[in-house]
């Protein structure tokens, strides 16, 4: 009971143990995240630079490297109350079923519609732009889990949602972009002919089926077309991981609640949101030289970011029309190969997490997606939850540690995060159990090739 009085950020939870304030693990940081730099000039954004794009608050947290806690308003949490705290589960059956000593927690984030964590951000992001007195905001979703987040925080808050669907996930579907629309979000497969870098992109792949990047260019030139829109996204960017932040305190105040302390924590990494967010407590410790954790970035071996990409600046977007962020990316025009069904497609990565991989305080592994999909399966007969393709990466390597310790006999204590629900990627697992899904690693001379065309930053 004593022991707790050491943890700071105690202070900040309330009694249902839901945080009061999100934590900024960059205070902690010795090496800052690099600036994002303007396109044009190659010269740090200003915060006037950034208002354009972006809701002035999201832009104060965009650029605040020294605040620690930042305090969540009360409509944030009214809205949190829906969903959170969000599970933190014992994985006793699968610890059964793979015979290891080692004890696996993970953190469900799948609990609320839109099937995923992006809502945690996607709140929040809504809730500035409302407080700005902003007509709507729009964006760009792949998959389409950040798109119906932020439909239905859009409409909870009664704003205007523009989405730009990436046309082959628009086409393929369906189902994601009526929830979409159940919330009352405009939803329009990307490239569209309706904005110019749209009808450029179509003109010069006449029949792609686009990109997150290209989907990027888009929303973000709608958003500065039009008086009253402001674009949001829904990774990579350190405001998004400060609001994650809220999946690693929960974590950490039910942890040490049991006084559990973990050996290693593991998360599936895309644009870095979730990861970020879960670590970011555990981080802070690591960082303040409190407490020591492995942490295990998990990355696709079709999308290798982490493990083969270069720490440079680069373009967010295909059409070169965001601000250049220092990261692990494998170049802007980069897209995995069609085949590849797992998700976590980004070609960049979160620049915290990217400084912080640079600074040897996390690893990252890159995994296969039929062992993504066989781990997802192995899970699902046994804890009752069909994982999100994206999850079952962390799955993936939270069961490879969890059988090593079988070996060594080592009682490990591993906990991971299981970032949503698959039911709306039951054409992957269609796909997987068909036979027809092939493991696509890139060559060496292609990714030379992408990062050969990074910009010339000095
Ligand atoms: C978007 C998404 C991810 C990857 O995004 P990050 O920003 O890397 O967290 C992972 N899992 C699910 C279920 C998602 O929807």
């Amino acid at each position: 009971m004593a022991e707790e009085k050491k943890i700071p950020y105690k202070i900040y939870l309330e009694e249902n143990e839901m945080p009061k304030a999100w934590y900024n693990v960059r205070a902690d940081m010795k090496n800052k995240p690099a600036p994002l730099l303007n396109p044009g000039t190659h010269q740090p954004m200003t915060a006037e630079e950034l208002g354009g794009v972006f809701c002035d608050e999201l832009v104060q947290q965009e650029l605040d490297n020294d605040t620690a806690y930042v305090e969540i308003p009360q409509e944030i949490r009214d809205f949190y109350k829906m969903y959170r705290p969000s599970p933190l589960v014992r994985a006793y059956c699968l610890e059964e079923k793979l015979g290891t000593p080692a004890k696996i927690y993970y953190k469900f984030e799948g609990n609320n519609t839109s099937g995923s964590h992006k809502l945690n951000s996607a709140i929040a992001q809504a809730y500035y732009a409302k407080k700005q007195g902003l007509k709507g905001v729009t964006t760009e979703t792949g998959a389409g889990q950040w798109g119906t987040a932020l439909s239905m925080a859009c409409s909870y808050l009664n704003l205007d949602c523009k989405v730009y669907m990436v046309k082959v996930s628009y086409e393929q579907k369906p189902f994601r972009r009526e929830v979409m629309r159940v919330y009352g979000a405009s939803v329009t497969p990307s490239p569209s002919m309706e904005t110019e870098i749209g009808k450029k992109i179509n003109a010069e792949h006449p029949g792609t089926t686009g990109s997150l990047g290209c989907a990027i260019s888009e929303a973000v030139e709608v958003a500065v077309k039009n008086p009253g829109y402001r674009y949001v996204l829904g990774s990579v960017l350190n405001q998004v991981l400060l609001h994650q932040s809220v999946i690693g305190l929960e974590t950490k105040a039910a942890l040490d609640k049991y006084n559990i302390k973990p050996d290693i924590i593991i998360g599936c990494a895309g644009g870095g949101s979730n990861l970020g967010g879960l670590i970011s407590p555990f981080m802070g410790e690591k960082l303040r030289g409190e407490a020591d954790y492995r942490i295990i970035a998990v990355e696709p071996a079709s999308c290798p970011s982490f493990t083969r990409g270069k720490f440079a600046y680069d373009f967010a977007d295909t059409g070169m029309v965001c601000p250049l962020a220092k990261m692990y990316t494998l170049g802007s025009d980069f897209i995995p190969s069609a085949n590849h069904a797992g998700g976590l497609r980004y070609h960049g990565m979160s620049p915290v997490l990217s400084q912080l991989y640079d600074d040897g305080l996390m690893e990252a592994v890159s995994v296969e997606q039929t062992k993504v999909f066989e781990a997802a399966e192995e899970f699902a007969r046994v804890e009752g939850i069909l994982p999100a393709p994206e999850s079952s990466h962390a799955i993936r390597v939270a069961i490879d540690e969890a059988l090593k310790c079988k070996e060594t006999g080592e009682e490990k204590t591993i906990v991971f995060g299981l970032t949503g629900t698959g039911y709306f990627d039951m054409v992957a697992y269609e796909k997987y159990h068909d036979g027809k899904m092939d493991d696509y690693i890139p060559s060496d001379e292609e990714l030379a090739a992408y990062a050969a065309k990074l910009p010339k930053i000095d």
